[in-house]
Formats: structure tokens, sequence, C-alpha cells
């Protein structure tokens, strides 16, 4: 027998309607690259996203095709998330901080049709038009010099139209991971998983949003679907305000000029918000929550946002998890925490949200699951509705036969369920037989006020297997050496693990989300030898 409720098929496409019916003058500000800005709100993004899914049938594009954007954040950006996916199309949201050699590949890959980019592009766009061999239209957001523009575009269609029809499995929004091993690999989500993931982000322990929210994402709309926030703010109709550049002082004063009360981004982005504050000698914008995750939130950070009344919400995910694993919301005791319980609670990644499953597994065998002690540390696994199942065009599945997806992340689960992610599973260093968290190295050494960056890495040591090698990038003026941090390091970590040396370079190689690349830091220093 089945029930008996109305069927509405999850599609993303409901997101936009709702939004355009139930906050249909709730505004979209975009300030863009040139200085200028501009004003649209709900409904008018889906006038223009029923308009944009009119033109892509006009040029051919069928269900199922991929749309490329190159772009930042801004409100035809977000106009083409929901018409892409409004005519059946899949959209790719390409990162152009990606290197040439992975542009051309994520693009011929997923074999994207169109390409709409910002005039900032048109470089890249000129550089890869002839190794892109599958891109039939070029589409400036801004008006271009070589192509049509956008606005002309969609302004040629009369907007009335019916948004394709489909199975909530059907993909909408394509992704490739940034590619530190290998080939970048392609996740492709679905409506379905789309819509859960953007029901889980709105919750009081997630984003925390509702009509009077504000939100200024600095995280990019390429990078791992904007962390689902361009669905999550459409469906509690909140105003969001959008910049196409990420200059800190343009950042501010949106901020405050806008009545911002919600922002999201990764470390380093608060980390240069923080530094303009200083330079100014201004407070930090009154904001009400801070979303931030990619990478782990040092505790600096942590406490100058709540110190400033802002609550951070420390999130955890990844491109296969659509992205959002965990969050960091306030726990069921946080009034009864002192600042400092507070703080160190917000260092962890926070709590699943419903729908995702997490466990941990022994780091040898990747299959005993381990107890959540709040200090026994093994591989990461995940499993739920938005978690990738397989790679685009990949032939086998990405989870294992109880459909666990390994993170490659290496992490503790405390008993209410908080993650304390603690390093990568390539990264950890095994040092006889023992594991050494190359992370709370590093985070250990950045508390160095001479110290600007640190990467630990295991390098192969005849009688330990491997022990730690600390590369430091000293402050500008500084003269630091390897026995002062060494000395520094004594108290923060245990002493089998501080680092057999010291190494300091001018830089750090970091990938092209601005995270720093061990492959590449070990491929610098492949014959490098450990004095034994
Ligand atoms: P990439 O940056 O490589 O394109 P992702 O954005 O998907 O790919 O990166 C996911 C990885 O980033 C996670 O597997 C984890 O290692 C790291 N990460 C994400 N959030 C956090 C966090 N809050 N703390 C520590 N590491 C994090």
């Amino acid at each position: 027998m089945l029930g008996a409720m109305q069927d509405w098929t999850m599609r993303v496409t409901h997101v936009v309607d709702h939004a355009a019916r139930e906050a249909g003058t709730r505004e979209i500000v975009t300030r863009w690259a040139d200085g200028s800005e501009t004003r649209t709100d709900w409904a008018g993004v889906r006038r223009d996203a029923l308009k944009m899914a009119q033109a892509l049938q006009a040029l051919g594009i069928k269900k199922g095709d991929r749309v490329a954007s190159l772009a930042m954040n801004h409100s035809r950006h977000l106009v083409s998330w929901y018409g892409v996916a409004g005519m059946g199309g899949v959209l790719h949201t390409v990162n152009p901080r990606l290197f040439d050699d992975q542009l051309e590949y994520i693009v011929n890959h997923a074999e994207d049709r169109v390409m709409l980019y910002d005039v900032a592009f048109q470089p890249i766009v000129d550089r890869m038009k002839s190794r892109w061999t599958t891109v039939e239209h070029y589409i400036c957001y801004d008006s271009g010099e070589y192509s049509q523009s956008f606005e002309d575009w969609i302004g040629e269609q009369d907007g009335d139209f019916e948004w394709v029809s489909g199975a909530e499995t059907d993909p909408c929004m394509i992704c490739y991971t940034s590619g530190t091993t290998g080939n970048p690999k392609g996740v492709q989500y679905e409506h379905r998983s789309t819509v859960l993931h953007a029901l889980a982000g709105l919750q009081p322990s997630s984003f925390n949003f509702s009509a009077s929210s504000v939100m200024l994402p600095v995280v990019p709309m390429f990078h791992a679907a904007s962390w689902g926030l361009p669905y999550a703010g459409g469906m509690a109709g909140i105003k969001f305000v959008f910049s196409a550049v990420n200059d800190p002082a343009v950042l501010h004063d949106l901020m405050i000029r806008e009545g911002v009360t919600d922002s999201a981004g990764v470390p380093t982005v608060w980390l240069a918000h923080f530094q303009y504050c200083d330079k100014e000698g201004i407070d930090l914008p009154p904001l009400k929550a801070a979303t931030i995750g990619g990478s782990a939130a040092p505790r600096f950070m942590i406490e100058r946002l709540m110190k400033n009344g802002t609550r951070v919400q420390h999130a955890w995910g990844m491109t296969e998890t659509s992205p959002i694993g965990t969050v960091g919301g306030p726990t069921w005791n946080w009034d009864q925490l002192s600042f400092e319980e507070k703080v160190e609670m917000t260092m962890k990644q926070g709590r699943p949200v419903f729908g995702v499953e997490l466990r941990t597994v022994d780091l040898d065998d990747m299959m005993t699951e381990l107890p959540r002690d709040g200090e026994t540390s093994g591989a990461l696994q995940i499993r739920g509705p938005w978690i990738i199942k397989r790679y685009f065009k990949a032939e086998k599945d990405a989870t294992n036969n109880e459909g666990w997806f390994d993170t490659g992340d290496v992490g503790i689960i405390h008993p209410d369920g908080t993650l304390q992610l603690t390093d990568r599973t390539k990264d950890v260093i095994k040092s006889g037989g023992e594991w050494i968290s190359s992370v709370e190295l590093e985070n250990a050494a950045v508390g160095h006020p001479d110290v600007a960056e640190a990467a630990a890495v295991g390098m192969y040591h005849p009688k330990w297997d491997e022990r730690p090698v600390l590369f430091v990038v000293r402050k500008p003026g500084s003269e630091l050496t390897s026995g002062e941090v060494i000395e520094f390091l004594t108290d923060k970590v245990a002493k089998w693990w501080l680092p057999d040396a010291v190494e300091f370079i001018d830089e750090i190689p970091h990938t092209a989300t601005g995270k720093i690349s061990k492959k590449d830091l070990r491929d610098q220093f492949a014959d490098y030898k450990l004095e034994t």
C-alpha cells in the first residue's frame, strides 16, 4: 500500500520558484569588478533564469548537457545556477585558479558545450580556446569585446518558459576536485541531493538562516558549490550581497553599507580581513555569524571573531560531500561553557548534520571501526544522500561495499559526535609504528610570532620509517633559528613528535584552492636526506 500525499519531485527549480513567490522583493546586490553595483531580487533572478533556460535551448543545448561557468560571485552567476538546472542542464563551475593543464582536462572531460565567463577571465579564455575541444559557445557575463554579453543574450528571450521536468536523480551541477593527486575528478550533484543538502544547511545548527539574514558569501561560487549557499539562501529567501572581487576593503565596505549579518569563507579570507581592519584601525564588521571551512580555523581567528560578538560556524566538508559534512553550531551546554571552552569546542570541526553518517576506521586495515572516545584517531568515512557514489565517467563506485566513502581525512570522533580533524591520510607521519599529526605540528608552529607559514612532512628514516621535517617560511625581517622553533614546540607537542629538522624556505607551494600542497613540497624535496 502506498501513502497518499502529493507528488513533488525534488528539483532545484522549486527553490527559485519559492524564493520568487515568497521573498520576491528580497534583494540580490552585486558589486562588480569595475566598481559598479546592481540590484535585483529573487523575482528578478527567476525571471532571468527562465530567459536563460530558453536561450540555452535556442542554442541547441539539451537535457543533461554541461554548461560551464568561469566566474566570480555575482547575480548573473546565481541566475545561471537556476537557469541551467531549469532547462535540465548541468552547470560546471570551473575554478579559474586551476593550472592550464587542469583547465584543459576538466572542460574536455565534462564535455562542456557553453562557456559563460567574466571579462576578467578573458585571458584564460583566449589562452584555452584552442584546447577546449567541446565548447561551441562563449558568452561573457560582462560586455566582452569578443563574445556576446549575457544580458544581450538572455534579453532576446521573453521568459515564457516552463522548467524542464525530470527525475530527482538527474544531475544539475558538476564540480571537480582540485586534483592534488592525479587528474581532477568530477562530482555530479543531483537535484535531489542538492535540495536535501540545502535543507540541511538551513538548520539552526548549520547556517541558521532566516528571512532577516543578509549573506555575503566570500567562498567563491566555483568552490564546492559555494557550500550550497545559493540554494539554502533561496529556500530562506535571504538577501544576498555578492562581490565579484575579493578585496577586503570592498568586502568590508559592502558588509557595513548593506547590513550584512552572515558571511562564509576559507580561513585566509578572514585573515585578510583582519589585516585590513588592523591597517585601517577599524573594527571588524558586526557580523552575527561567520562560517569558516575548507581548512582548519585557527584559534586566534575564532577568538577574535567571537570577541567581536560573531558566532563562528566551523564547518568540514569536501567537494565529494556537496560539501556539508559537519558544522560547529552551539552545543546543548553552550551557555554554561567558559569563553575558553567555547573556543576549544569551536576549533573542532562540529557535528554531522542530519543526513550524514560519520565513522573512523583503523588506518592500517581501513575496516575496523574505531570507538567514538575523543581519543582514537582513524581514517574518516562518510555516507549519506549528498555524498558521492561514483565520480563522473568512472567505472567503479567510489564507496566500499557498505556505502562508505573514504574521505582521505584523519580524525577523532568525540562521544557527543563532534569531529576533530587531525590530518590527511597521505600526510599523517608514521614514526616507529605510531602516527604523528602533521597538521597539529603546523598549527603549533604557526603560533610562533615569527612564523608566517609552516608545513610538516614525513621524511624517510631508516630506523623509524618516517620522521617529521618542518618547513617554515619566516615573517619578513625575522632571523628565527631552527633551535628556537624546536624550543617553542617543546611544551606544545609530545616529545617524540618534535621535528628532526626545521628547514627555512621562501615559499610553501599551494593548490588552486589556496591550501598547502604537500605533494608539491614532497616533489620539491624528493632528494632530501635526514641526517641520522
Ligand atoms: P580542494 O580544496 O582540494 O578542492 P575540497 O574543498 O573538497 O577540495 O577540500 C576538502 C578537504 O579540505 C577535506 O577533505 C579536508 O582535508 C579539508 N578541510 C575542509 N574543511 C576543513 C576544516 N574545517 N578543517 C580542516 N580541514 C578541512
